[in-house]
């Protein structure tokens, strides 16, 4: 289908550098993947549509010069050259490769999105920390039995947004203010809670460092199930985990920490040593009624994930009922 499109479309744009075609079609492909993939669960409209103009550059289409910050790109009257503003972090970016980039237009003017790539070498892992995301706080449980606490005041900032949202709504309704209002503050609590995840996932991969490796929670299945909301109660809203996540294994394979993500399925709820059914013995306590071993619930959970994190790494040390 592809090879036939692509066909068409340079009869209908002869004039066209032939990438523009070529990444057109990628483009067209992989919008039409995500979209049969959404439409499988009942999740997708009828058709698939373009919500943005943009435009997907390969190599051969644009050259990057952050130094002097001037883009080419390659158009049907030769390359054209154009200064580019950079955003706030390109500075780190100076020596990566340039990999595939996308034009956007958007009302405040055309973007130019660029992946930068870099080559890392991730080291053998000694033994992993368990990161345990929730809303308010992250609990690191380290391979040595201690636990840090971070607190992350996440919660405040999305309720102190979510009553400035409310204001404003009222606001809106009266004639007082503009809609525009509301989506600025939006865009300030999106960049606020970026930058508190970035501190965040800093902070996560300095503290694994000395172990070389972070076993995050796989939710893939608990998200898509119906027991999401009741799994999920307390922890951390869907778009910041796996935004977190996302930061957090980034920011680790840059210092070369391997980032292992593991099924959390039962890991609350099985016994560490002989991997039978735990009880539950007063309190948060679980205590195992084949074997005697007793321990805290979060304690059970984040040893049981460093268990599994060891396992995918080759290291055989669970109980039969975890492999
Ligand atoms: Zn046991």
């Amino acid at each position: 289908m592809k090879k036939e499109t692509y066909k068409s479309l340079r009869k209908e744009y002869p004039e066209l550098p032939s990438h523009y075609l070529y990444t057109a079609c990628q483009m067209a492909t992989a919008i039409f993947k995500s979209f049969r993939k959404r439409r499988k669960k009942g999740k997708a409209k009828e058709k698939p549509i373009f919500k943005k103009e943009v435009m997907m550059l390969d190599d051969h289409l644009f050259k990057l010069d952050l130094e002097n910050k001037i883009t080419k790109l390659s158009t049907p009257n030769g390359r054209v050259q154009l200064e580019v503003y950079p955003a706030k972090y390109h500075e780190k970016f100076k020596d990566w490769k340039v990999g595939q980039a996308w034009l956007v237009k958007t009302p405040k003017g055309v973007f130019l999105n660029v992946v930068f790539s870099k080559e890392v070498e991730v080291k053998e892992p000694k033994s992993f920390v368990d990161v345990d995301l929730n809303e308010n706080n992250i609990t690191l449980s380290l391979p040595n039995g201690e636990f840090v606490q971070i607190i992350t005041h996440e919660r405040e900032i999305r309720t102190g947004y979510f009553v400035k949202r409310r204001r404003i709504q009222q606001k809106i309704r009266a004639g007082k203010v503009r809609r525009e209002l509301l989506e600025k503050y939006g865009e300030r609590e999106k960049n606020r809670l970026n930058d508190l995840y970035h501190k965040l996932a800093n902070k996560i991969v300095e503290v694994a460092e000395k172990y070389g490796g972070i076993a995050l929670e796989d939710l893939t299945e608990i998200m898509e199930s119906i027991r999401y909301s009741a799994e999920m109660n307390g922890r951390l809203h869907r778009w910041s985990f796996r935004k977190l996540q996302s930061i957090i294994e980034y920011k680790a394979k840059l210092r070369g920490v391997r980032v292992v993500f593991v099924n959390p399925a039962y890991t609350s709820s099985l016994c560490q040593i002989c991997g039978r059914k735990l009880s539950p013995n007063g309190g948060r306590v679980l205590k195992c009624l084949n074997c005697g071993f007793e321990a805290d619930r979060d304690v059970v959970g984040s040893w049981n994930i460093r268990l599994r994190a060891l396992k995918m790494w080759g290291v055989s040390v669970l109980p039969k009922a975890l492999q």
